[in-house]
């Protein structure tokens, strides 16, 4: 340690001889998983601030007014050459260069560093923030010593747990939260990431690290002041499948291998059982077998289209006078475009559930989400009227509840992620009419125009996604037209046109 201070700029300044606009470019590119360890983040009941920390010698400071901003207002400031003072409400308070003697409206406060001006901004010692900032604010605070957040008033921060348990072909993470949370998901530069919301996060430990062939760390990072848990696997190539349960306490997240490929899958194979549910082998039921590449494919990865068969076990969705099943109709149907799709070789196929069980929807749309889905679709069979058989293509509308659509959310920069089809309803209305313009081409199948329905499968994917339904499947019809191996293959081959169409391939 140096004897006299030295002032640590945080490393983003280094860049700056290389110009601005340089700068900027690199701060863009910086890989989400470099932990900044520069920002402190105040946290308040609805609203944060991330505020630039400074390190006098190994002394963590804090510029004082943009603190007093993000939890009130400053008010009128008399600065000197060597002293400073500024109202904040009905409180003056004044710091002295290098004193660590501060005062708060009457009372002083004896610091143990003293308060630092480098470069001509008034630096507070971490200290000064549970000391003052009490009787500031008059709300309470809780801060954790050593760590670069602090909750100001009523915001009861969540806290976690976390355990790692093998499991056969793979590990399996248990997160146990304190409280409800919803969980949002994305994957970047080969690491998962979770971000529990809405309420902030203070961590019991902010890295964990696993003796695992699996899984190598989790570690808690907010410096942007997003709590988020980025989970890092110890291999390439292993999927990823969260879970929220106990009513949004706990996470369970697998990271297994991905499924060897079957020599039945292997596109070509034509026999399909009129009555089982296409599952994967080899692949336990319930757990949705990872994006699958063709075999033998190589290079950089390939888009992710999903396949998400509607229903599944106890759910049997619609059912024909004959007893055919929605749920096995179309994992019919979605084994088929799998194999149609793999066959191109353009792309990885994800289904969102495999044998005959019935996912929620926020599994689905995490496992769409998660493998970062370029296309996903939903199959549906269902009553379409008398005219069979028929195919309608559905994109995703809201239902009209009175005040769902409030104006102000419109110019809101983050989307809430139940309302994530807004980023992609132009995309998905596209994607619905690649597929309509394929299926009219089907001769003695009837191919409405796209549709808009408030279909739940469809509201929180993070792709353009639509639903595809095929009829008429209902009590007063027979199947036949829809279990036709005929029939099928032909949907099938629309629908793995209507994507090439869509994603601007050769159809
Ligand atoms: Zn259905």
């Amino acid at each position: 340690m140096s004897p006299s201070p030295t002032i640590l700029h945080p490393r983003r300044r280094l860049l700056l001889p290389a110009g601005a606009i340089l700068a900027g470019m690199l701060i863009l590119l910086w890989p989400a998983h470099t932990l900044r360890s520069d920002n402190f983040i105040v946290y308040m009941p609805s609203s944060h601030a991330v505020i630039q920390l400074n390190l006098v010698g190994d002394v963590k400071y804090l510029p004082l007014v943009p603190v007093l901003n993000a939890v009130g207002k400053v008010g009128a400031i008399h600065e000197k050459r060597d002293s400073f003072r500024v109202w904040f409400g009905e409180t003056q308070i004044e710091l002295r260069r290098d004193e660590r003697q501060v005062r708060v409206g009457d009372s002083r406060l004896l610091l143990a560093q003293p308060v630092r001006n480098p470069g001509g901004q008034w630096l507070v010692p971490l200290e000064f923030l549970t000391r003052a900032l009490p009787q500031l604010t008059r709300q309470p605070i809780v801060y954790q010593v050593g760590t670069n957040r602090i909750f100001v008033g009523d915001v009861g921060p969540v806290t976690f747990s976390v355990r790692l348990d093998p499991t056969a072909n793979g590990a399996r993470l248990t997160i146990q939260f304190s409280e409800k949370v919803d969980l949002h998901t994305a994957a970047s530069n080969g690491k998962w990431y979770l971000y529990p919301e809405p309420r902030p996060v203070q961590p019991l430990e902010p890295e964990y690290h696993f003796e695992n062939p699996y899984v190598s760390d989790l570690q808690f990072d907010d410096q942007d002041g997003i709590p988020k848990l980025i989970l890092t696997p110890a291999a390439g190539a292993l999927n990823f499948y969260p879970t929220l349960t106990d009513g949004g306490r706990v996470l369970l997240a697998d990271v297994v291998k991905p499924p060897p490929l079957a020599p039945s899958q292997v596109p070509g194979g034509e026999q399909q059982p009129a009555t089982t549910a296409g599952a994967m082998p080899g692949t336990t039921p319930g757990a949705p077998p990872g994006p699958e590449a063709p075999p033998g494919a190589t290079g950089p990865p390939l888009p992710v289209i999903v396949l998400d068969a509607a229903h599944g076990g106890a759910e049997a969705g619609a059912r024909g006078r004959d007893g055919v099943l929605e749920k096995d109709l179309v994992a019919q149907l979605v084994a088929r475009v799998r194999v149609g799709l793999l066959a191109t070789r353009k792309y990885r196929v994800l289904l969102t559930r495999a044998g005959d069980v019935d996912p929620t929807f926020e599994q689905r749309e995490v496992a769409a989400n998660v493998a970062r889905a370029a296309v996903f679709l939903s199959f549906h069979a269902g009553n379409l009227g008398v005219t069979t058989p028929r195919v309608v293509v559905f994109s995703y509308r809201p239902s009209a509840e009175p005040g769902a659509e409030a104006g102000g959310k419109e110019t809101a920069l983050l989307v809430p992620w139940t309302e994530i089809y807004r980023l992609h309803q132009d995309r998905s209305q596209a994607l619905a009419a690649a597929l309509q313009q394929k299926f009219a081409l089907i001769a003695g199948v009837t191919a409405d125009k796209p549709a808009t329905a408030p279909i739940r499968a469809l509201r929180s994917i993070d792709a353009p996604s639509v639903a595809i339904e095929v009829g008429s499947l209902s009590p007063d019809e027979d199947s036949g037209a829809l279990t036709d191996a005929n029939f099928q293959g032909q949907i099938s081959s629309a629908v793995v046109a209507g994507i090439e169409a869509f994603r601007g391939g050769v159809s």
